[in-house]
C-alpha cells in the first residue's frame, strides 16, 4: 500500500502493524513460553516462544498471533467498555467528545440498519458517475471522491517540503491501484496469477451486487484490469519507493500544468482551497498517465473504473453481503483470516480510526498514567544517549560525518503518550443513525484539515497515530520519534517489569526508531529534516557497503521453498532492529550502574532476560497468506527473522547465551553485519 499521509489511511514509516496495548502485570521474562527443548543458539525464535505459539493457536479472525496480538485484542475491550458506557446516553452536548465517539459507535454498531439499506447510501455517488458526460466531468469526480478520501487514480495530501524543512507543500502520489502493488499485476510466478484470478472474481462479485448481470459484472472487471495495469506500468515499484530521491521532484504550479496538460489543475487547486504554489511530484511518469488515459479512455471505461474505487472503499461500511466480499478477498485471501471479528470490535477500530483523538482521550485518562510516561522519558533519554555513544565510538566514520550525525542526534524530538493539543471535532455532526453518512463527513473533515496545513509552517504539536495504537514511528522530515499510548503497555512496557524486561522489549523498539533516523532512508536526511547529503564519499561508500550486508542476510531468509525476503525491501527495517538492540542493550547496561547488581530471575541472568524479552515480545505466529503478503510489499521482515536476524549478529547475544562460534544464532565474521 502507497504512503499517504492521512492519519485514517495509512501512517509514514509506521513500524509494524498496528495493535492496541492492554494492562496486566509482568514482572520478569515469561518462562512457561519458553520451548526448552530448543538450543537458544540454533534457533532463538524457537526457544523464547515456541510453547506459547504451540498452546495458543491463531484464532480464526486473526492473521498473526502472539502475546503482543492478544494483548491488542484484549484491548479492545477496554475501548468497548469505554464507547458503551457513552453511547447509551443520548443527552451529551452536540459536539462533545462523548456525543461524537458515542454516536458514531452506537450508528456502526446497527448492522440490521445497515443490511436494510444495501447499497443505498453510495447511490447517489454512484449515480454521479452514471451522469458524467465528458472529460471535465471526470475531473470533476476525481475532486469529489478526492474529498471523501477516495485517492483515485492519485494522491494529493500535504507533506513537509524535502528541501525547506519545516514548510508544509502539496505532494501529489500514485494511487488507484486494487491490488497491493505494482508488481501483483506482471510478475509470472503462479501465487501472483492466482492473486490476479481472485481479484478478477471480487471484482465481479461486488459489481453483480450492485446490480450487474454477470456478463456485465465480468467486463466491467476486465475493464478495472485493464486500467489499472496502465497505471501500474507507469509507477514504481517497493523498492525503488524506498529511495525517497526516486520520488522527490519539486515542481512549480506552472509546471505541473505544462507536465499533465489534460488535467484541470486550476480548478483542482481552487476547489481545494490550495495556494498554486511550489509542490513535489512523486511520480511524473505515473501523472502523465493518467494524463494519456483522461485522452485516451473511453467516458464508460472511467465509469467503470470510479464506480469500482467507490464500491471498494465503500464496501466494509455497506450490508452484510458488501462486507463479506470485501473480507474475502482483503482479509481471507490476502491475509489468511478465517473469519470476521464481531461488529463490536470492528466498530472499536473504526472509531479509532477516524475519531482516535476523541476515543484516546478517554483512553489515557483511565489506561495511562502520569508515571508510565516519565518512566518511558527516562528510557528515551538513555537510549538517546546510547546512540550518542555509539557514533562517538565508529572507528569507520570520519570526524566531519561524525560530527553531522551527532549534531542530527541532538536534535531528535521525541513524543511520548499523546498530543499536547487534541484534534477538535466538534465542527463535526455525527448522528446516532447513518453510518456512511458519518464516514463521510468525518473524512471531509480530514481532508478539509490536511489541506489547510498547505502553504503554512509545520505545526509539530501534531500525532501520525492515534493514542490506543501499539505502534511507533520515525518521521525524518521532522526528525521525531513517536510513542503512542498503546505501546507503553505490557507486554512491551509496564511499571511492574524489570529494567532487563523493559529495555528488551519496548527498549528495542525505541532504539529501533532512533535507528530509523540513521537507515538507508534516514540517513539521507539532515538535523533539519531536508533531503541532503551530509556524508562525504568515502564515509558514504563505507554504510552503503555496511547496509549491503544487511541486505545480503534477508535476501537469504526464506519463508518457503521458493520465496525468500527481499533484502533490499527490508533494510531499513533491519538496520532499524539491529541497531536497536544494540542501543537498547548498551543503555540497560548503563541503566545498571551505581544500583546493586540486577537478579538472575527464573534461572536466566539480566543479560539473559534482555534477548528472551525481545524473543517473547517480538516474536509470533503467522498465516502463510499474511506471510506471502508481507514478503512482497511490507518493508518490515517477518516476525522470526526480526528475532534471529539482528541477534545473530550481536556478540553481546552470544556471550550472554555461551553460544559456540559455529552455532546458527552466531553469524560468521565474513558475515556478520554492523551498521551502527
Ligand atoms: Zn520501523
Amino acid at each position: 500500500m502507497r504512503l499517504i499521509k492521512l492519519a485514517f489511511i495509512v501512517i509514514l514509516a509506521a513500524c509494524s502493524a498496528v495493535v492496541f496495548g492492554q494492562t496486566f502485570a509482568q514482572h520478569g521474562i515469561q518462562p512457561g513460553d519458553l520451548d526448552r527443548t530448543a538450543d537458544p543458539c540454533t534457533d532463538f525464535f524457537q526457544y523464547a516462544n515456541g510453547t506459547w505459539r504451540a498452546q495458543n493457536p491463531i484464532p480464526a479472525s486473526m492473521s498473526r498471533w502472539s502475546r503482543r496480538w492478544q494483548a491488542g485484542e484484549l484491548s479492545k475491550d477496554q475501548l468497548k467498555d469505554i464507547l458503551e458506557d457513552v453511547s447509551k446516553r443520548h443527552d451529551w452536548p452536540a459536539g462533545s467528545v462523548e456525543q461524537e465517539i458515542g454516536d458514531f459507535y452506537g450508528a456502526c454498531k446497527d448492522e440490521a440498519r445497515a443490511n436494510k439499506l444495501g447499497m443505498t447510501p453510495i447511490q447517489p455517488l454512484l449515480a454521479d458517475i452514471d451522469k458524467m458526460k465528458n472529460t471535465a466531468d471526470v475531473q470533476r469526480m476525481v475532486r469529489r471522491l478526492h474529498e471523501l478520501a477516495i485517492f483515485v487514480p492519485f494522491a494529493l495530501t500535504s507533506a513537509s517540503d524535502n528541501h525547506h524543512p519545516g514548510q508544509v507543500i502539496a505532494d501529489i502520489s500514485a494511487n488507484g491501484l486494487g491490488l497491493p502493488d505494482r508488481d501483483y499485476y506482471f510478475k509470472t510466478e503462479p501465487r501472483f496469477v492466482e492473486t490476479r484470478e481472485k481479484y478478477h472474481a471480487y471484482v465481479t462479485n461486488i459489481f453483480k451486487l450492485a446490480g450487474y448481470n454477470e456478463f456485465a459484472a465480468k467486463a466491467a472487471a476486465e475493464t478495472v484490469f485493464q486500467m489499472e495495469s496502465k497505471l501500474a506500468g507507469a509507477s514504481l515499484d517497493n523498492v525503488s519507493l524506498r529511495d525517497p530521491n526516486a520520488s522527490d521532484h519539486p515542481t512549480s504550479f506552472s509546471d505541473l500544468r505544462k507536465l499533465t496538460p489534460a488535467i484541470d489543475w486550476n480548478t483542482y487547486f481552487q476547489d481545494a482551497k490550495l495556494p498554486q504554489s511550489n509542490l513535489n511530484v512523486q511520480e511524473p511518469k505515473f501523472l502523465q498517465e493518467i494524463d494519456r488515459q483522461l485522452r485516451e479512455t473511453s467516458l464508460v471505461d472511467w465509469k467503470t473504473y470510479l464506480k469500482w474505487q467507490v464500491l471498494d472503499s465503500a464496501a466494509p461500511s455497506l450490508s452484510a453481503a458488501f462486507v463479506e466480499e470485501s473480507f474475502n478477498f482483503h482479509n481471507r485471501y490476502l491475509n489468511g483470516a478465517k473469519e470476521m471479528k464481531p461488529r463490536w470490535k470492528i466498530c472499536v477500530e473504526a472509531t479509532d480510526g477516524l475519531l482516535g483523538e476523541a476515543l484516546g482521550q478517554k483512553y489515557v485518562q483511565k489506561y495511562f498514567p502520569p508515571e508510565a510516561k516519565a518512566r518511558a522519558q527516562d528510557m528515551v533519554k538513555n537510549i538517546l544517549a546510547a546512540m550518542r555513544d555509539t557514533i562517538e565510538g565508529l572507528e569507520w566514520m570520519s570526524p566531519d560525518t561524525r560530527k553531522k550525525a551527532l549534531e542530527k542526534l541532538s536534535t531528535f524530538n521525541p513524543k511520548i503518550g499523546y498530543p499536547d493539543k487534541w484534534m477538535d471535532y466538534s465542527s463535526v455532526k455525527i448522528r446516532p443513525d447513518g453510518y456512511w453518512g458519518n464516514i463521510v463527513v468525518l473524512r471531509e473533515f480530514a481532508i478539509r484539515d490536511d489541506r489547510n496545513r498547505v502553504g503554512k509552517p509545520v505545526d509539530r504539536g501534531r500525532w501520525g497515530m492515534t493514542p490506543p495504537t501499539s505502534n511507533a514511528y520515525y518521521n525524518p522530515l521532522l526528525n521525531e520519534i513517536v510513542f503512542p499510548a498503546g505501546i507503553l503497555q505490557p507486554p512491551a512496557f509496564s511499571m511492574d517489569a524489570t529494567d532487563a524486561v523493559n529495555y528488551g522489549s519496548i527498549g528495542v523498539v525505541i532504539g529501533h526508531e532512533i535507528s530509523h533516523g540513521f537507515d538507508d532512508q534516514g540517513a539521507q536526511y539532515d538535523s533539519l529534516g531536508a533531503l541532503n547529503n551530509w556524508w562525504t564519499a568515502d564515509d558514504l561508500k563505507n554504510f552503503q557497503a555496511r547496509t549491503a550486508c544487511v541486505v545480503r542476510q534477508f535476501d537469504g531468509y526464506f519463508i518457503e521453498p521458493n520465496i525468500h525476503h527481499n533484502g533490499k525491501l527490508v533494510t531499513g527495517e533491519s538496520i532499524g532492529d539491529l541497531a536497536g538492540a544494540k542501543i537498547a542493550y548498551l543503555a540497560f547496561k548503563k541503566s545498571q550502574q551505581g544500583k546493586p547488581p540486577a537478579a538472575t530471575l527464573d534461572g536466566f541472568t539480566p543479560d539473559q532476560q534482555f534477548f528472551i524479552a525481545w524473543g517473547q515480545w517480538r516474536g509470533d505466529e503467522i498465516r502463510p497468506e499474511a506471510q506471502r503478503t508481507m514478503i512482497q510489499g511490507d518493508p518490515h521482515p517477518v516476525a522470526k527473522f526480526r528475532v534471529i536476524g539482528p541477534l545473530s549478529n550481536l556478540k553481546e547475544f552470544q556471550q550472554a547465551f555461551s553460544c559456540k562460534a559455529d552455532s546458527a544464532m552466531v553469524r560468521p565474521p565474513a558475515d556478520r553485519c554492523e551498521v551502527w
